[in-house]
């Protein structure tokens, strides 16, 4: 069975205040919700913020993340942050790939398996998010583009280290626009990712790789989305920024 793992990604939203009052709102009220072990949760913030959200999740089972990383350990690359900063300030997850990050900072697959690659060695529980544009959706072309940026972003991490890996399936045409893939089009592709992560590994351990949706999810669409066989669990941008949004999907999640 996958555990539900619902993660919020904050984006570049908040401010000290905002964020760790968001992150206290949620830890107290996620306790029952993850007293039994059934769901993972946890908060994306932006990475001047982690420091102050980690404080505000002490003694919480929400985990933190962070929205990026670098993939080299030190040195003269002004503006990034490593794995071993992220850890030291608490973060347990940190996404990679995100389509932003891809579409707006020029992130390549290659790049992408490198931070990939960092993030497992370092001890950083990658959320690696792929997924097509409008057009390439509209051009037939969604599972040539998710299987070449899953081949790539996982090239060389070994079935051992999968252990360690999320998948986020989110469609660029979805992401802070509004518009859901409708229930029926995220299960295509997560069976669809699972059997590629079959393809690559075995059926097994498909099986255990949990595979996020993400692209305006919500507490009205999240039980319909999250009832798909292939949908275990969502990443969620602009209805992470509230608690009562957020923890409607936790709800829904349960
Ligand atoms: C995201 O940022 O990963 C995302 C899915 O955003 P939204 O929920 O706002 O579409």
């Amino acid at each position: 069975m996958r555990k539900p793992f619902i993660a919020g990604n904050w984006k570049m939203n908040t401010d000290s205040h905002g964020a760790v009052d968001l992150a206290k709102a949620i830890a107290a009220e996620s306790v029952d919700a993850l007293s039994d072990n059934k769901i993972t949760i946890a908060v994306c913030p932006p990475s001047v913020y982690l420091s102050a959200v980690a404080s505000a999740l002490t003694g919480s089972c929400v985990g933190l993340g962070a929205q990026n990383v670098y993939s080299e350990e030190k040195g003269a690359f002004t503006g990034e942050v490593s794995v071993s900063m992220l850890k030291d300030v608490g973060c347990t997850y940190t996404l990679i790939g995100h389509s932003e990050r891809r579409h707006i900072f020029g992130e390549t697959n290659e790049m992408v398996n490198k931070k990939v690659h960092a993030a497992i060695s370092g001890g950083l529980l990658p959320v690696l998010c792929v997924g097509e544009l409008l057009e390439e959706r509209e051009a037939g072309s969604t599972e040539e583009v998710v299987k070449t940026q899953i081949i790539e972003g996982l090239r060389g991490v070994d079935a051992a280290k999968m252990q360690a890996v999320t998948l986020a399936y989110e469609p660029v045409w979805a992401i802070g626009t509004g518009l859901t893939a409708t229930p029926e089009q995220a299960q295509d592709v997560h069976a669809f990712i699972r059997s590629i992560l079959t393809d690559l590994y075995d059926a097994s351990l498909a099986e255990e790789i949990r595979i996020q949706y993400g692209g305006s999810a919500k507490a009205s669409n999240a039980a319909e989305l999250l009832g798909k066989k292939d949908v275990d669990g969502l990443l969620v941008g602009g209805a992470s920024l509230k608690a009562v949004d957020f923890m409607g999907i936790i709800e829904a999640a349960l």
